[in-house]
C-alpha cells in the first residue's frame, strides 16, 4: 500500500523529496481509521510529520480511499528502546542518557560568513535545514580557533528550535574517551555504547584526538559504523583532513570521506573586520569600524579566537581607564599582539639577527669562506635582505663583498627552493623574522 502512497505521492511533490523522506517510511498497522507509519528515526519522524503528514494523509483519504482519521507516526527504535527500558528498569542507571552538551551562544545568527568559511558554512545550514543523509557524514576541518566548534553547536541549536525532541548530543573526543574510560571503570560499558546509539545527531569534535588512542578508536568506530547504518546524522571536526591525521585508523578515514569534508581557511582582513563588529555589537562595545580594521590588519594572528580576545582586552582597558576605544588606545593595549609594521629593516639588522642567531662572525659572514657553517647563514641574510627590503642583487652582492649578481642569485634561489620542503628552514626563517620585527 506504502507503494501507492509513493507513485500518488510524486503529483504533489518532487521525486526527490519522495525518495528522500517518504520511501524509507514503512506502514506498521492499518486498522480502521488508525494507520500508523514507521519511520527510521527521529529526524525522518520529526521532518515527516511537519512537511508531509499532511499529503500522506490526503492521499490516504481522497486517492486510496482509505479513511486515515489518525496517522501516527512512530520510529524504529522507539519499539526496540521500550523493549530495552523494560529490560533495565531494575538496574540503576548513571550515566546521563540524555544532555546535548550544546552551547546556546555559538548560534548561526552570529557567526560571520565570508570566502574563508562559507563552503563549511553552507553545508552546516544545509543539515541544519534537514538534509540529513546528503551530507553524512560531515567532516568540517580547519585551523584553531576557526569556528568549526561554533559552526558544530550552531546545527545543534538550530535542529533543536525546529524539533525539540530530536536527540542532538555533542562531545568532543577527549570527553568521550573520558566517558569510555570511566564506563569501563564501573562496567557501565552497556550504557554508554547504548547512550552513544540512541542518538539522532552526534556532534564529534576534534575527532583527531583520537589517533592512536586504540580502544576509543575502537568504540569510536562502532558507534559510527551503528548510527550511519540507521542514517542518523554525523558530524566531525578535526585540525586536518581525514587522510592527514597521523595515527587515525583506515577504516575510520576512509569513512570520514563518505560524506561531505569542507574546509574553513584563516579569515581575510575583511571577515576578520566584520567578526570584531559583530562581536562588538553582540558585547554592547563602542566599537569604530577603523579601529577594528586597524586590529584586524595588525594583529599576529589569525585565530579568531584571539582575535576576540584582542577585543575584549582591548575594551576591558578602555572601560577601567574611561577612555574611547580609539587606534592609539589599541597600539598600546595590545601592543604585544600586533605586527610591528613601523619598525624599520635595515641591512644591518638583518646582519645582526643572522650572525645572532647562528652565532658567526660579522667578518666571516662577508668574507669568501664558503664552508658550509657560513655559507648558509650567508645564503639566508641575502634571502632575508631580498624578500624584506626589496634591494637589487647588486646592492646584496656589494655588502658581502662585492659578489656578483648571479652569484647572490643562486644563493637566493637555493634558499626558496628549499623552503619549499624543509620543516627546519622554515621554522629558522620564522624565528628570524620574529626577531627582526621586535
Ligand atoms: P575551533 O573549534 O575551530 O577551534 P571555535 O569554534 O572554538 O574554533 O571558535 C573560536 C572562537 O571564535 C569562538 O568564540 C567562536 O564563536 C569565534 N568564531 C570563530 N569563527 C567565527 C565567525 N566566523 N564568526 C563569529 N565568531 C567566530
Ligand atoms: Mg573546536
Amino acid at each position: 500500500i506504502w507503494e501507492e502512497v509513493l507513485k500518488e505521492a510524486k503529483n504533489h511533490i518532487s521525486e526527490q523529496e519522495v525518495n528522500t523522506w517518504l520511501k524509507p517510511i514503512k506502514v506498521g498497522e492499518l486498522r480502521g481509521d488508525f494507520i500508523q507509519l514507521i519511520a527510521p528515526n527521529r529526524l525522518y519522524k520529526n521532518w515527516f510529520e511537519e512537511k508531509y503528514l499532511n499529503v500522506v494523509k490526503k492521499i490516504f483519504n481522497e486517492t486510496l480511499s482509505i479513511e486515515a482519521q489518525t496517522i501516527q507516526v512512530v520510529t524504529k527504535s522507539s519499539t526496540k528502546q521500550k523493549k530495552h527500558t523494560a529490560q533495565t528498569v531494575s538496574s540503576s542507571v548513571t550515566i546521563d542518557v540524555y544532555t546535548t552538551n550544546l552551547n546556546k551562544q555559538y548560534t548561526f545568527d552570529n557567526f560571520v560568513v565570508g570566502n574563508s568559511n562559507n563552503f563549511a558554512h553552507a553545508a552546516c545550514m544545509a543539515v541544519a535545514d534537514g538534509y540529513f543523509h546528503t551530507y553524512n557524514p560531515l567532516f568540517i576541518y580547519g585551523g584553531v580557533g576557526l569556528g568549526k566548534t561554533h559552526l558544530m553547536h550552531a546545527v545543534g541549536n538550530r535542529l533543536l528550535e525546529k524539533f525539540p525532541k530530536l536527540r542532538v548530543l555533542y562531545i568532543s573526543s577527549e570527553n568521550f574517551t573520558n566517558e569510555m574510560i570511566s564506563a569501563l571503570k564501573s562496567k557501565k560499558m552497556d550504557e554508554f555504547r547504548e547512550k552513544y546509539r540512541k542518538v539522532d545527531v552526534l556532534l564529534f569534535d576534534d575527532v583527531q584526538f583520537l589517533a592512536g588512542k586504540q580502544r576509543s578508536t575502537e568504540e569510536f568506530f562502532y558507534t559510527f559504523n551503528s548510527l550511519y547504518d540507521s542514517q542518523k546524522q554525523i558530524i566531525l571536526t578535526s585540525d586536518k583532513t581525514p587522510a592527514e591525521i597521523p595515527e587515525m585508523e583506515e577504516r575510520l578515514t576512509t569513512r570520514f570521506a563518505w560524506g561531505l569534508i569542507a574546509d574553513i581557511q584563516p579569515p581575510s582582513v575583511e571577515e576578520k573586520t566584520a567578526i570584531l563588529m559583530k562581536r562588538a555589537e553582540l558585547m554592547n562595545i563602542d566599537l569604530n569600524e577603523k579601529v577594528a580594521l586597524f586590529i584586524a590588519e595588525n594583529l599576529k594572528s589569525d585565530n579568531v579566537r584571539e582575535l576576540i580576545g584582542a577585543l575584549i582586552r582591548l575594551s576591558a582597558y578602555s572601560s577601567f581607564n574611561g577612555e574611547p576605544i580609539t587606534i592609539e588606545l589599541a597600539k598600546k593595549t595590545l601592543d604585544r599582539f600586533l605586527i610591528k609594521k613601523d619598525k624599520i629593516i635595515t641591512f644591518d639588522t638583518i646582519l645582526k639577527v643572522v650572525t645572532e642567531y647562528f652565532n658567526v662572525k660579522l667578518s666571516e659572514l662577508k668574507s669568501k669562506k664558503r664552508t658550509k657553517s657560513i655559507a648558509y647563514p650567508r645564503q639566508i641574510a641575502m634571502y632575508l635582505m631580498r624578500e624584506k627590503l626589496n634591494c637589487s642583487l647588486s646592492e646584496i652582492g656589494e655588502i658581502f663583498g662585492g659578489r656578483d649578481h648571479s652569484t647572490v642569485l643562486h644563493s637566493i634561489n637555493s634558499i626558496e627552493k628549499k623552503l619549499k620542503k624543509d620543516k627546519e628552514l622554515q621554522e629558522t626563517i620564522k624565528i628570524l623574522e620574529k626577531s627582526l620585527y621586535n
